[in-house]
């Protein structure tokens, strides 16, 4: 079926590249003709060990052959290890599986607003920053601060505040007696690569404490390695009462996790939250073997030579051309900015068989799978340089 077929048949809801993938090794992907493309999106920071791992094959394999979804009605073992695992890594005590980034804040947010209804307290409100991004279901739109994602779907479910990033006085005169939850990505992927400086992070956390109000740490995108620790927080010091997860952890397949502390999970009482396919044994079993295999191949070292490799040659772009202002991010999520519309430079790219993103109108993104090497970094600057230099900009 070719693309203006499809488009019979799907919604509209995507502007997808004219591009049908068909197949992955690695750091490359095919299209329908056989043309190859180096892989610098990795499904938006979700195949994280690139694709067709064998050790991933080998899972889904054997999970595929022995039990693939049982429900949350009963105990599985691949559930267990995960939780454990996970709260291991991250610190937090408890952990609650789903298969979305978007539900993994769901859980998150009802979470934060049931944990103070237990303690008889009106505390409902939950700030996030401008230029967030927390997903596209009706809480999670309402959470995201940019107005594009809510447009035509009022009324919205109330009880969200924006601030912007960064700015702890901001932050400080949005809360109010009825502030339950800040809620922030560590560094923002969808709205521009921008990163929370530690001393902001440091100041919230303070405030948390100090005004008894949740921090909850959105790192969906930045979480399981991508910024060359295991979760972003890490770099900062500075710890979440609630983490949620998802895109990089199951490596490519559906999985979301939300983690809290033992006193607010507590909240999450039998009955209050819950999903039919969330740590199902194949999406639990998965995310242990990219946990695995991070640990085993030193991936987060890896993260942070190629961060430094990508990061040079993309600074050479912004010393060359006056189009490029800044390169901004960490680990494997890079921007670069530009000061004016990049989406030519994306088409370019594609056409000259490099895959990469945007995040807004001006910046271009870099997402490579943890395990991206160093010939295949150089590719990608290669091809981005031409492509750029072929566009007379
Ligand atoms: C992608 C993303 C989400 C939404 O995840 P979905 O799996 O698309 O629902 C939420 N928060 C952040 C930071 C993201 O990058």
């Amino acid at each position: 079926m070719n693309i203006q077929e499809a488009n019979q048949y799907l919604t509209p809801n995507y502007a997808r590249f004219p591009l049908t993938l068909v197949k992955g090794q690695g750091a490359r992907l095919w299209d329908d003709a056989g043309k190859s493309y180096l892989d610098f999106v990795a499904g938006i920071a979700v195949n994280t060990l690139g694709h067709a791992h064998p050790a991933m094959v080998k899972t889904i394999t054997e999970q595929a052959s022995t039990m693939l979804h049982c429900s949350n009605l009963y105990f599985n073992p691949q559930q267990n290890e995960l939780a454990k695992k996970l709260t291991e890594l991250s610190g937090l005590s408890k952990a609650f599986f789903c298969n979305s980034g978007a539900e993994a804040n769901e859980a998150a947010i009802k979470l934060a607003r049931k944990f103070f209804y237990d303690q008889g307290k009106n505390k409902h409100h939950i700030i996030t920053a401008t230029q967030s991004f927390h997903g596209r279901t009706m809480q999670t739109i309402a959470a995201t601060g940019q107005d594009k994602v809510k447009e035509g779907f009022a009324p919205l479910p109330a009880g969200f505040k924006h601030v912007p990033l960064n700015d702890i006085t901001a932050l400080a005169s949005a809360i109010n007696d009825d502030t339950a939850a800040i809620m922030l990505e560590p560094l923002q992927g969808e709205g521009g690569v921008n990163l929370a400086n530690i001393e902001y992070l440091e100041a919230v956390r303070a405030l948390c404490d100090k005004q008894n109000i949740l921090l909850i740490f959105d790192e969906i995108q930045t979480g399981i390695g991508r910024c060359g620790s295991m979760f972003a927080f890490e770099k900062a010091g500075v710890k979440p009462d609630i983490l949620t997860l998802a895109k990089g952890l199951g490596g490519g397949v559906p999985i979301g996790a939300m983690l809290a502390t033992d006193n607010v999970a507590t909240s999450l009482s039998a009955g209050s939250h819950g999903t039919t396919f969330g740590g199902n044994p194949m999406s639990c079993a998965v995310a242990l073997t990219v946990l695995d295999v991070i640990a085993k191949d030193d991936l987060l070292a890896n993260v942070e030579t190629r961060s430094e490799q990508l990061k040079a040659g993309l600074q050479k772009l912004v010393n060359t051309y006056d189009i490029f202002d800044e390169v901004k991010g960490d680990g494997l999520l890079l921007g670069l900015s530009a000061n004016i519309n990049v989406a030519p430079i994306v088409n370019q790219c594609l056409e000259n068989g490099l895959l990469i993103l945007m995040a807004g109108p001006k910046v271009l993104r870099f997402l490579p799978a943890l395990n991206i090497s160093e010939s295949e970094i150089e590719e990608g600057l290669q091809i981005l340089n031409k492509s750029i230099e072929g566009l007379n900009l």
